[in-house]
């Protein structure tokens, strides 16, 4: 299989081969034609040359061409590529270079042809062209120009050429080799990372949870990537600590118990104690409370593990506080607190309104398993202006035995139970305010905590809601 890298140096490689060899043909072919045009009418005007300077050589008053200036003027031409010779008006030849020096015309003749035939694959030749030679308007002669056609290269030109070209060449080489450099840097700097990222999700899947892609990649979708598998990592590592944690806290949870239980069961097998209803009634109660704490961690599994779907709707906030205190009224009673709903009036919100009646049951339940004597007050307020936001708060006050702030910082974590609360045997595994506050996070709410001991605790669990 090939790699992203080596496919992606071939694409941009073999792209850019083909755009330099596109763009090199049509500089060859546009500068060829600018330079055949500028040649050629370099020749037409080397030939006007020609004409006027033989011209000039005429001398009216012997009716006769200075034959000693025609000559050193063309060999002159001849140098440069023009055979001439000159004749006069009665067809006499006057001049003539081959007669003058064949042996240096045969030798231009040759080296032009085998210049533009060789080099350049003009399959031309030499040709004759007639001018006939005017003094003030009168003929005197003609000039007959033989030059290779349709055009020709001198040897300046020639070099100008072959040079351009070689220019155009290494222009074309350099710039190829420059991008295959750069696209093999560009590949390797998006195949890289992608490895990278392969690599540590392979570990991840060997279960080396803690393993990380350096996040420090400023194209998006490499950025998404590798926050993508640090994200997957994360969570399986927050996971795998969580069944851990659980798997320790549980067993902590119910070794104490389930020992407590099982040393009360062999005394009265071994007859050592009598199974009397009271004991009995102890083990039964103990075996409740171990229920109780499996449902609770199996809500609460539910609740953090499952993502908790959310059944919302809109309800009087009110309304779910009236029937909570009113289920907890005969306890309250029993307990001798006094239990109070300050009602403000109709409070709507959206939420989902079993999981919300569940926090204030455990708040309220709370709230009256920790105080003796007093009150416990429960109220409702929404926000008034737009600029806090808008919310409801709902209090949770009580007059009961309060908490220190070490306390206060431990009471939402999994199976905390202050001192107090243990030597009290309230019965409570210490589950309840994590249920809490799971749902009201869930719900995108806020819950906080304040609390003096000896004085009392107050609990604010915050909602968000429709402005009215
Ligand atoms: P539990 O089932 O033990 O009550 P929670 O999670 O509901 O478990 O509470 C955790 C701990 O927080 C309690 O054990 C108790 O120490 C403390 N706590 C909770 N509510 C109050 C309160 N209203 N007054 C005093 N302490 C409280």
């Amino acid at each position: 299989m090939i790699s992203l890298r080596n496919r992606l140096v071939l694409i941009y490689a073999l792209f850019i081969c083909l755009s330099v060899l596109l763009v090199g043909l049509i500089i060859n072919q546009f500068a060829g034609k600018l330079f055949t045009d500028f040649v050629t009418e370099n020749i037409n005007s080397e030939s006007r040359e020609i004409i006027n300077s033989i011209t000039d050589q005429y001398d009216p008053g012997t009716k006769s061409f200075d034959v000693i200036s025609v000559e050193a003027m063309g060999m002159y031409f001849v140098h440069r590529g023009y055979i001439i010779s000159i004749e006069d008006t009665l067809g006499e030849i006057v001049w003539d270079a081959r007669s003058c020096d064949m042996q240096q015309c045969a030798m231009v003749i040759n080296e032009i042809a085998d210049r533009m035939e060789r080099e350049y694959s003009i399959g031309g030749g030499f040709q004759l062209i007639q001018y006939p030679l005017v003094y003030n308007d009168s003929p005197i002669g003609r000039l007959n120009i033989e030059t290779y056609g349709p055009f020709f290269y001198s040897e300046n030109e020639a070099a100008f050429l072959s040079g351009l070209n070689r220019f155009l060449l290494v222009a074309g080489i350099t710039f190829v080799l420059l991008s295959v450099l750069v696209s093999i840097l560009l590949a390797a700097g998006i195949s890289k990372p992608i490895l990278k990222a392969a690599e540590a999700a392979r570990h991840i899947a060997g279960g080396e949870l803690s393993a990380r892609i350096p996040d420090s990649y400023t194209i998006r979708e490499l950025h998404e990537l590798s926050r993508s598998v640090n994200d997957l990592a994360s969570a399986l590592e927050n996971g795998e600590r969580w069944q851990k944690r659980l798997t320790s806290d549980i067993a902590h949870e119910l070794r104490t118990p389930l020992t407590c239980l099982q040393g009360n069961i062999e005394a009265m097998i071994d007859g050592v104690w009598e199974p009397t209803a009271e004991r009995l009634s102890s083990c039964y109660e103990e075996i409740r409370r171990l229920n109780k704490l499996v449902e609770d961690l199996n809500f609460l599994s539910i609740l953090e593990r499952d993502n908790l779907i959310l059944h919302k709707t809109e309800f009087d906030l009110n309304k779910l506080l009236s029937s909570v205190v009113e289920l907890f009224k005969p306890e309250a009673l029993e307990k001798g607190i006094e239990i109070t709903l300050v009602n403000s009036g109709k409070l709507m919100i959206s939420g989902d309104y079993d999981r919300l009646t569940q926090v204030f049951i455990n708040l309220v339940s709370n709230a009256i398993k920790y105080t003796d004597h007093g009150s416990v007050t429960v109220e409702a307020a929404a926000s008034l202006n737009a600029s806090e936001g808008y919310y409801c708060e709902v209090s949770v006050a009580d007059t009961g035995i309060g908490m220190d702030g070490e306390e206060l910082s431990h009471i939402f974590e999994r199976f905390y139970r202050s001192d107090t609360s243990r030597n009290r045997n309230t019965g409570g595994a210490g589950i309840g305010l994590s249920i809490v506050q799971t749902i009201v996070k869930v719900h995108g709410g806020q819950i906080l905590a304040e609390s003096e001991k000896g004085r009392g605790s107050i609990f604010r669990v915050r909602l968000a809601r429709e402005p009215d």
